[in-house]
């Protein structure tokens, strides 16, 4: 079992090795899944196991707990059992607990597929609610279930859209294009 403190992840040198910017990015993404997700209870997150045993990508996706009252977010990996527990995350910028009372609104569940959650992890222009969105998303057997209000989810698509007009690499612009049609189909769907 891995134990880590989150603050000895923080700004880490621009020439730490690979290796550690990746420990540190996997130990981000678990407290963003942890902190926007259910607390008091473990939970199947959309992020996949960043191991590769046998040079092959570990099929499973994290399941997080994080206790309440605060305390350290327990993680694991469904398939290969990988896991840890990360101390000192409250209040980094990778804590996306709530601070305001939800929007209240009919919630809708959006089922998308494993490569649309990854387009989603990685936007850049997420504001922090969009940010819980994406993170909260839920591993399913064959993708992800995103919980959203119509209002969220409008929110969401465009934050993508935004992403998708300020991006020059085709190959990113054509995921982040093929991202935005199945939410705005999803939010038709709603008749949003
Ligand atoms: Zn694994």
């Amino acid at each position: 079992m891995f134990v880590a403190d989150l603050t000895h992840f923080q700004d880490l040198p621009a020439d730490a090795p690979g290796p550690a910017r990746n420990l540190a990015a996997h130990l981000e993404a678990v407290v963003r899944a942890a902190t926007a997700g259910q607390a008091g209870a473990p939970w199947a997150s959309a992020l996949p196991c960043g191991r590769r045993p046998g040079r092959r990508p570990c099929p499973g996706r994290i399941i997080v707990h994080r206790p309440e009252p605060p305390a350290a977010i327990g993680w694991r990996c469904g398939a290969c059992g990988d896991g840890g527990v990360i101390s000192n995350w409250e209040d980094t910028p990778y804590d996306l607990r709530r601070r305001h009372l939800a929007v209240a609104g009919v919630v809708h569940e959006v089922v998308i597929a494993c490569q649309v959650a990854a387009v989603l992890r990685e936007l850049a222009l997420l504001d922090v609610d969009a940010e819980r969105l994406v993170f909260s998303l839920r591993a399913l057997p064959d993708g992800a279930a995103l919980t959203v209000t119509a209002q969220e989810l409008e929110d969401l698509t465009a934050c993508v859209a935004a992403e998708a007009n300020h991006e020059d690499n085709r190959r990113r612009r054509g995921r982040l294009d093929a991202a935005f049609t199945i939410l705005n189909d999803a939010l038709a769907a709603m008749g949003g």
